[in-house]
């Protein structure tokens, strides 16, 4: 490619990623704030406004690639406290920081964290009234298989929203992006954890990802209706949503 980088077969793909999540775990927010200067937290508030979760303790929310809580932290909190989150990661290293994060709130009633791939939820089917993954669901080998299932654990009636790195569609602030990911994101990596390789195929996989039309598209397949999608920051991530109806 033009970066420079190898390809990933979709086989190890899953390896380098657990890899690179083991290793951050424990500054995984940290760095979060750094390498989006504070941008995620943006986002994931208007994520979480546009849920906007049902004050209502029967309210079942399941958060896939959910790392250390930030998604299940505010929907509990949007609910007043009173929806139930689950949090699912296929790495105990994120959950287990999640864990002492929602102890420190005193959210651990509202919680629930379970270690588990998104290509094979360990739920029954129409279990959830939402889901919602953020910057996790690029990770994933198998995208189609994960929104497959997603679409089983819904209600019907129910809603998935995905935030995920996407297309930056304005002129300037495409190669102001392009320049930040492509050198600084390797070299905080480096510089924290050691090792720059796993974040330079991070950056990779978002270049990859689809754009904002295809990601749609890929929605719609999985059998979501009405589906739609909102640009942040001039298309550095955005939020696409879709009803199991
Ligand atoms: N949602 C959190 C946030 O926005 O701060 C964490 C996002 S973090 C960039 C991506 C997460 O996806 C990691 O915690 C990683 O372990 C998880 N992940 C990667 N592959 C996964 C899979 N196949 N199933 C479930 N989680 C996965």
């Amino acid at each position: 490619t033009s970066y420079g980088f190898r390809e990933v077969p979709s086989g190890e793909k899953q390896g380098l990623v657990n890899d690179v999540f083991h290793k951050v775990a424990r500054r995984y927010d940290i760095m979060n704030d750094v390498m989006s200067m504070g941008m995620h937290r943006v986002w994931k508030d208007a994520m979480v406004a546009a849920l906007n979760p049902r004050k209502d303790s029967g309210y079942k929310v399941l958060d896939v690639a959910g790392g250390t809580g930030d998604i299940a932290f505010r929907i509990v909190e949007a609910s007043n406290r009173l929806a139930h989150a689950t949090v699912l990661d296929i790495n105990g290293s994120m959950l287990g920081v999640g864990a002492e994060r929602a102890d420190k709130k005193k959210l651990r009633d509202n919680l629930t964290f379970i270690e588990a791939n998104a290509e094979s939820l360990p739920f029954e089917a129409g279990t959830f009234d939402a889901y919602t993954i953020a910057f996790g669901i690029r990770n994933v080998p198998h995208i189609d298989v994960a929104l497959l299932e997603a679409h089983r654990v819904l209600k019907r009636g129910g809603r998935l929203l995905v935030l995920e790195f996407s297309e930056v569609d304005m002129p300037l602030l495409d190669k102001v992006y392009e320049a930040w990911s492509f050198n600084a994101i390797p070299r905080f990596g480096k510089a924290i954890t050691g090792d720059a390789e796993p974040y330079q195929y991070l950056v990779e996989s978002i270049r990859k990802f689809p754009n904002q039309e295809n990601f749609a598209e890929m929605i719609r397949n999985a059998g979501f209706s009405r589906v739609t999608y909102t640009s942040y920051t001039g298309g550095i991530a955005a939020l696409h949503s879709g009803w199991k109806l």
